[in-house]
């Protein structure tokens, strides 16, 4: 657990969060501030501040990020219709959260945008 990061306080159990799925590496719970009828974030319970700090040696971890996604995309009811992944890193990239999460959004049809 990294003092002070929000997120490895929720994966402890210090803040409480609406939780939809966890395994002994992951967590997924609702965002705070929900952009669509579904929008879930889904971390990795150690602390890694964002994709430029992720390894090589962290592809395994990385590619079971995105299928959790996935099947929480299918569980939420929104596979079929479409969603969307998104990974933010950095100031630049609008990360707010220094732990590396993804976002699953949808529910709803979304914009074009992308920034
Ligand atoms: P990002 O801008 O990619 O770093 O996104 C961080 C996300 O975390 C935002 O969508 C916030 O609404 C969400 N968030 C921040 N604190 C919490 C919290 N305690 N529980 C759930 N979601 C949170």
């Amino acid at each position: 657990m990294t003092e002070g990061c929000i997120f490895c306080r929720i994966v402890a159990g210090e803040v409480p969060c609406d939780i939809v799925y966890q395994d002994e590496d992951f967590l997924s719970f609702r965002d705070i501030s929900p952009q669509a009828p579904t929008h879930l974030l889904i971390i990795p319970k150690i602390h890694i501040v964002s994709l430029a700090q992720l390894t090589e040696e962290q592809q395994e971890l990385a590619g079971r990020l995105v299928i959790i996604a996935k099947k929480l995309a299918e569980k939420e009811g929104i596979a079929e219709r479409g969603y969307r992944l998104v990974m933010n890193c950095g100031s630049e990239g609008g990360q707010l959260v220094p732990h590396l999460h993804l976002h699953l959004i949808g529910g709803r049809k979304l914009g074009d945008g992308l920034g």
